[in-house]
């Protein structure tokens, strides 16, 4: 493959796919990994994490030779265009890369770079784990109590961006539609409206829920939570919700219990090492997350569930500068921070890298390099211990030391050499 504006480094390799459904993969020793910093604080984050996750491999006897790759900002710079060919292309020919955030203007503007991104590469399963790290301040009473990994759906859901602006002649033929083929009356208020596609689907849902059922059977985790507003949006959510069940019912056997099964035929009592299938109303589940979070292990959720869900759970473990996540195809792993790319902080050196440097573990665990995932995940965590934190942290903490983003990497990189 030749590239544009891209250079591939001579000193590394590809990683090779031997099967893509199984996710295995063939790791050369120096594999290429493309890098795309991202907007904003990317500028700030993106180093960081480089620094660490090279640190980390070099700790446990390997290498990564980095490709600098463009979007957002960066791209139209180099390209004059926002998303190139380049970087989808490279990130599918060399099966892991690791991205920083990219900004989406509000209302007006382009569309949701993440977004084209993920649907491009057929990243179907977003990822986001959800755990304490002993010494970060939160706003909860018990913070360790959550132990939970959200796998949100990437492809459809109203992120589609299937929408029709008010008062454009597109949005009146679809109101037309409605109504007249149809036969919904009313079916808006009169004069200007916005409209929106929300397709769910029975192949991107089973795929997704597949993917989380599979996570608990290989973690030893105890429940897969359907989450979903499915008493409201009963042919899309409500699907979700049958679709999920569906899954669990017809592809397990007996590793997978669903909850109705194990009060109806087990009075409650699940057998030993089976993973229980049980769905929650989201608007519950965010009151759950905060009141029963032990209860609560995989959640497997349509597009916008997972992404408010997942939020909300980073800020009960410390805030968005701490949470990570991956976004998984066949194959294929992008890695990137829960967070965005939070402009009033960009290019001050300031914010916490915490979020994409754990990404960035999360990515070499797809690899197989569990080793140096763990030893970032240690590392981190001394680094906390330590109490010399970012800003974040700091304000909530007492007796701490403010670092910026540059040396708290290099106290986690130098953690991690320590650790080895
Ligand atoms: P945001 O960039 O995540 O920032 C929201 C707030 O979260 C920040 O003001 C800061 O809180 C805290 N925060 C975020 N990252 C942090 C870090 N690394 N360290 C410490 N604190 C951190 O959300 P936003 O302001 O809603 O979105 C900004 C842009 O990012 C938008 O264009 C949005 O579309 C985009 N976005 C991109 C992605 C992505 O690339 N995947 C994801 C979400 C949003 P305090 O000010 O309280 O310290």
């Amino acid at each position: 493959m030749s590239y544009d504006q891209i250079t591939v480094p001579a000193d590394g390799e590809p990683v090779r796919v031997r099967d893509a459904e199984a996710d295995e993969l063939i790791v050369p020793e120096t594999p290429i990994v493309p890098i795309l910093y991202g907007d904003g604080i990317g500028a700030d984050v993106g180093p960081a994490a480089r620094e660490v996750l090279t640190a980390a491999a070099n700790a446990t006897g390997r290498d990564v030779a980095w490709m600098r790759i463009y979007a957002g900002e960066s791209a139209r710079e180099r390209y004059g265009e926002n998303l190139p060919a380049d970087t989808v292309e490279a990130i599918e020919e060399f099966r892991v890369a690791i991205k920083g955030p990219l900004t989406t203007p509000v209302g007006t503007g382009y569309r949701s770079l993440n977004v084209a991104l993920r649907q491009r590469l057929d990243a179907y399963a977003n990822v986001r784990p959800t755990y304490y790290i002993e010494g970060v301040p939160s706003p909860v009473v018990a913070p360790e109590r959550m132990d939970m990994i959200t796998f949100r759906e990437n492809t459809e859901d109203v992120y589609a961006g299937i929408e029709f602006e008010a008062g454009t002649d597109e949005a009146e033929r679809v109101r037309e539609f409605i109504e007249t083929e149809m036969g919904v009356e009313d079916a808006t208020h009169d004069g200007p409206v916005g409209l929106a596609f929300k397709p769910i689907s029975e192949f991107a849902t089973k795929r997704l829920v597949r993917k989380a059922i599979e996570y608990a059977l290989e973690h030893d985790r105890e429940t897969v939570t359907l989450v979903h507003k499915g008493n409201i949006m009963k042919f899309t959510e409500g699907a979700f919700r049958d679709w999920g069940y569906e899954v669990a019912r017809e592809e397990y056997g007996e590793a997978v219990i669903t909850e109705d099964t194990l009060w109806e035929e087990r009075d409650g009592d699940p057998p030993e090492d089976a993973v229980v299938v049980n769905d929650r109303i989201a608007d519950n589940m965010l009151q759950q997350l905060l009141t029963r979070t032990e209860a609560y292990d995989v959640l497997a959720t349509p597009n916008l569930n997972g992404d408010y869900l997942s939020d909300a759970a980073g800020g009960q473990i410390g805030g968005l500068g701490i949470a990570p996540g991956a976004n998984f195809g066949d194959g294929l792993c992008l890695a990137e921070p829960v967070h965005g790319s939070a402009p009033k902080y960009a290019g001050q050196d300031k914010v916490n890298p915490t979020a994409i440097i754990l990404s960035g573990a999360l990515l070499f665990e797809y690899m197989g390099w569990t080793d140096a995932a763990e030893l970032i995940e240690s590392a981190v965590g001394a680094a906390i211990a330590k109490g010399r934190v970012t800003y974040d942290l700091h304000r909530q903490l007492e007796d701490a030391e403010k670092l910026s983003t540059s040396e708290f990497a290099a106290a986690v990189a130098e953690h991690v050499r320590r650790l080895a």
